[in-house]
């Protein structure tokens, strides 16, 4: 298509001008700032970062693809799905090429679309290593979702293959990107709550496999990793982790699951655990699939507390900061999440960043979630 092609040659005079190339652009390495504005005759639609969908899902459908609408330097220029009819439909929607459309069959073929810098993993966690590696040994950058993958080993395999390719590896930790959760780990940095000494974080939702298609595979071992905690207790897990700043040394953890729901034949309900971490620290975290909706977390500090609930959500974050001398609700505006992400992570890709989350983050929560099943499989604390 001619538009495509000279949208390419538009985008690749573009990162000349901006002093990097194509190819450069795509070496890991250290920080080179460019100015998003280097090259002022490009219109913004030309300057932006192409992204290929990955899995046309509900997250993907709901939250991820109108983002970019809102997005400064990401645009959706492919799309993978096993659905033609869903992926005509988008298509129309988002203004892509047919011949950007892929199957999964054909997925590979994309390492010769120059329209595509990036792709975008959406598929569930136990798809997400081999479409990752994929997409690595294609020559593009790639972003995909959490939990990054099923194993320590899946994750690793994912790293060592962007490595060798000499690409980007981000892990779409959304909750990192989002302005009440940044304001939340800059006070408690900046020493507002007095010395820290507990976080608790909850996280929980009823799983409906039967009314929710979304749900479907979230209920299936082989495609979800596990249960509650990979899907959802990872928001507990990652939180107390960005929001102490430290590693933790030790877990120890509890599971409660009724495995004659139908639900639970193959992952667990409910897994209760602590973190230590070195500075003396404890993360109280809770993750289930039984309850009422719940996605919060509160850090305690000698002087005070600061509470986030919803902490996590898409939209509608609610900080309560409380002092000896009563409670406070700091003015915080709301952003997009999901475009800052995709803006991060394009970011990146022109100025040859180092993901904020990259795939290494990914490993550290899947080791320490493995670290958890085992402590509660063991009824024992586990050092890590
Ligand atoms: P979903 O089931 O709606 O989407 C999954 C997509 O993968 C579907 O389009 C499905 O057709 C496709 N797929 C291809 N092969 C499949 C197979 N063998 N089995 C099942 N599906 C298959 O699920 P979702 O809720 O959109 O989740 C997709 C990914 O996004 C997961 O990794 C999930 O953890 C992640 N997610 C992240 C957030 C977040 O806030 N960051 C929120 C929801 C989901």
């Amino acid at each position: 298509m001619s538009t495509d092609s000279n949208h390419t040659n538009s985008r690749r005079q573009f990162l000349r001008q901006a002093g990097l190339t194509a190819a450069t652009a795509a070496i890991a390495g250290p920080a080179i700032a460019l100015p998003m504005s280097a090259s002022p005759t490009q219109n913004d639609d030309q300057r932006k970062v192409g992204f290929a969908i990955v899995g046309l899902g509900k997250y993907a459908q709901e939250q991820m693809m109108p983002a970019f609408k809102e997005s400064k330097h990401a645009k959706i220029t492919a799309l993978v799905s096993g659905s033609p009819e869903k992926m005509q439909k988008l298509a129309k929607e988002y203004s892509v090429d047919a011949k950007n459309c892929y199957s999964y069959q054909n997925f590979d073929s994309i390492k010769d679309n120059p329209a595509v810098d990036v792709v975008y993993v959406v598929l569930p966690p136990g798809m997400h290593a081999e479409y990752v590696v994929r997409a690595a040994q294609a020559g593009k950058h790639v972003l995909t979702e959490k939990p990054m993958a099923n194993t320590v080993a899946e994750c690793q395999r994912m790293i060592d293959a962007c490595r060798k390719a000499g690409k980007k590896l981000m892990v779409a930790y959304r909750a990192q990107f989002e302005p009440f959760n940044l304001e939340a780990i800059d006070r408690i940095k900046k020493g507002e709550l007095g010395k820290l000494r507990y976080v608790t974080s909850d996280h929980g939702r009823q799983v409906k496999p039967t009314e929710d298609k979304a749900d479907e595979w979230r209920v299936v071992k082989k495609l979800a990793g596990g249960g509650s905690l990979m899907d959802i207790g990872i928001y507990s897990l990652n939180a107390a982790r960005y929001l102490t700043g430290e590693e933790p040394v030790e877990v120890m953890a509890m599971e409660s699951t009724d495995h004659s729901d139908p639900r639970f034949k193959e992952v667990e309900d409910q897994i209760h655990f602590t973190l230590r971490f070195p500075s003396g620290v404890l993360a109280t975290c809770t993750s289930a699939y039984s309850i009422e909706t719940v996605k919060r977390f509160r850090a305690f500090g000698e002087k005070a507390f600061l509470d986030l609930d919803p902490a996590t959500d898409y939209y509608e974050h609610n900080m309560t900061i409380g002092k000896a001398d009563g409670e406070m609700k700091p003015s915080i505006k709301e952003g997009n999440q999901f475009a800052a992400e995709l803006d991060h992570m394009a970011e990146c890709v022109l100025e040859n960043k180092t993901p904020k989350t990259p795939g290494e983050e990914g490993l550290r929560d899947i080791k320490l979630i493995m670290a958890i099943y085992e402590s509660a499989r063991k009824g024992k604390p586990v050092k890590v």
